[in-house]
């Protein structure tokens, strides 16, 4: 008969046909995870959460007892050479003697004692857990040796594969998660060499030593290095661990720990040793090994005496000296540049706020406080570029003055402050008009702005002018002394300059303040662009035509 157990129960298959075993109830067993016949021919049943059974004699029972509870995981079964049936379970290892009696002889700290179990010899068992082959004593339970890692590092771990077979010549073959491994415990019961520690390698923190064939030398400071170790001596790493000292600052051997990175940081100056052992629980404490030397250092201006002495000692003095001086010289080099850099940095960052604090400078010099336009020097130094430009490129350039009429009477009326607000809105609903980028607007005198209007003809600059005698009407500051509206209303003069006409700025300030004085003349309250300056036969240039193509000085 063969016997197949699966996740939906238990069936036997024979020359007669396939038949399932079921409770005696009726019904399938579950998730059948063990089998095992024993020598007396009983089938043990190790289910997933429904116990252990066994089949003799055509009978199907199960197996209860306070240690094995009746939904225990049961996930292997084998028979020790006395007889006994030992069943991993849960987190335990049970044997049932031959009376039937459970007893309990090995509890694991995981929650599977053991994937896959077998006997060894009369009097040990081997365990496949999740964390490595487990070499136990079948009657104290004790852990003999842990098997947890091969020497290359790979992985002991049963969860994956539960095989574990002891061949006719005592190797133990393991299936574990990462491939078929094989164990000769006599060999290793033969193993009386004591684990030896290596360094690594080792990491440097915030400090450039020197590596010289005695060790490293560093200079004092904040630093931190890392020593990194590792061991052949691989199996058994449960029980192997590792005590250090750092000869030079203490000779008390460190708590046992397990082998792994030991870190130092910014030592006082002197001569130090790492010393490292091992000790296992087979082979007992290794012979302890100095795996590094290094000397911290007094102030760099020492370094060259000290490293002299102390690497004369163990060197001829003259090499000893002569890396001193090559030492001291590196040394001197780097710290020059470091101080180069750190210099270089501060001058870039002085630079940096000189040139900003220059930049708020220079927009304040060309800002005018009140209404945060351009001021008096701004709009000069506008002017002449958009002149200059305008020469270059032959198009127009249109300058409007803009005043605001009785100006004066509404101060004497509603007071400066009042003044101050109409003056600053007055501002902001000019700028607000402008349409090209490089149209500019200055506050030039107390209530008088003016606007630089660069590649602009006369007819353009007109409807700019008419736009802000809108603009400012449209305001509706009430203006009850003025003589011309019941609100607050602006005059604007203006004049265009022909690009190819080469006119200065103050001849072009000029004209626009001519025509200033006309509008305000003929009544305040609008603008004035038609006051001529020699020749009158230049054309006016028309609606949506070429600025570029604007060849007046208009009059
Ligand atoms: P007009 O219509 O002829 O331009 O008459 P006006 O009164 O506006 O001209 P006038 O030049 O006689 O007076 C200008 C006034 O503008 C004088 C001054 O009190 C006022 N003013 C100049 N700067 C400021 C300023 O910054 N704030 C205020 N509130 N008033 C100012
Ligand atoms: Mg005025
Ligand atoms: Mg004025």
């Amino acid at each position: 008969d063969l016997y197949v157990g699966s996740v939906r129960g238990l069936v036997c298959l024979s020359p007669s046909g396939m038949r399932e075993i079921t409770k005696p109830e009726g019904g399938s067993l579950g998730y059948v995870y063990s089998l095992f016949e024993d020598n007396a021919g009983t089938l043990w049943i190790g289910m997933l959460g429904n116990g252990l059974w066994c089949l003799a004699n055509g009978v199907i029972k199960r197996v209860v007892d306070s240690t094995l509870p009746k939904h225990a995981n049961v996930t292997s079964i084998c028979q020790s050479q006395q007889g006994d049936i030992l069943v991993a379970h849960n987190s335990r290892i049970s044997k049932i003697g031959s009376d039937g009696s459970v007893s309990s002889f090995f509890e694991s700290q995981d929650t599977v004692s053991a994937w896959a179990i077998t006997c060894f010899d009369e009097a040990t068992l081997l365990a496949g857990t999740g964390c490595g082959l487990k070499h136990i004593d079948l009657n104290s339970g004790e852990v003999i040796r842990t098997i947890a890692s091969a020497p290359l590092g790979g992985g002991w771990e049963f969860t994956t594969s539960r095989s574990l077979t002891v061949t006719e010549d005592r190797k133990v073959l393991c299936g574990t998660s990462d491939g078929l491994g094989c164990v000769n415990l006599a060999e290793l019961d033969q193993l009386t060499s004591t684990p030896e520690v290596h360094l690594a390698q080792v990491h440097w923190h915030d400090t450039q030593p020197v590596e010289h064939s005695n060790g490293f030398y560093v200079m004092p400071g904040k630093w931190r290095v890392d020593f990194d170790l590792w061991t052949d001596w691989a199996i058994d790493e449960m029980n192997c661990i590792m005590q250090f000292r750092l000869l030079g600052f203490t000779s008390d051997w460190s708590d046992p720990q397990p082998l792994s990175r030991i870190s130092f940081n910014s030592l006082p100056a002197g001569s130090y040793a790492l010393e490292v052992r091992l000790q296992s629980s087979i082979c007992g404490t290794g012979n302890s090994t100095v795996v590094s030397r290094f000397q911290v250092g007094t102030a760099w201006q020492s370094a060259g005496i000290a490293i002299s002495d102390w690497f004369g000692s163990k060197a001829e003095s003259k090499t000893g000296f002569a890396f001193a001086k090559r030492w001291a010289i590196s040394r001197r080099k780097h710290e020059l540049e470091q101080l180069i850099g750190e210099r270089t940095t501060e001058l870039t960052m002085i630079n940096e706020k000189l040139r900003s604090a220059a930049t708020e400078f220079e927009q304040l010099a060309y800002t005018d406080p009140l209404t945060a336009i351009g001021n008096r020097r701004a709009f000069d130094g506008a002017l002449a570029a958009a002149l200059e430009r305008g020469r270059v490129s032959g198009s127009a350039t249109s300058l409007l003055l803009i005043d605001f009429d009785y100006f004066k009477s509404f101060n004497d009326q509603y007071g400066h402050a009042a003044g101050d607000d109409c003056l600053k809105i007055g501002a902001a609903t000019i700028k607000a008009l402008l349409r090209k980028p490089n149209d500019f607007i200055a506050r030039i005198g107390g209530e008088e702005f003016a606007v630089v209007l660069p590649d602009t003809c006369r007819a353009s600059a007109d409807r700019v002018a008419e736009r802000i005698l809108s603009a400012i009407r449209e305001l509706e500051t009430p203006h009850e002394k003025s003589a011309v509206a019941a609100h607050m209303t602006v005059s604007v003069g203006s004049a265009t300059a022909d690009g190819k006409a080469n006119i200065r700025p103050a001849q072009l300030f000029s004209d626009a303040d001519d025509h200033l004085y006309r509008a305000k003349a003929a009544g305040r309250n609008h603008a004035s662009s038609d006051y001529k300056l020699g020749s009158s036969s230049l054309p006016e240039c028309e609606a949506g035509k070429q600025i570029g193509q604007d060849r007046v000085i208009q009059r």
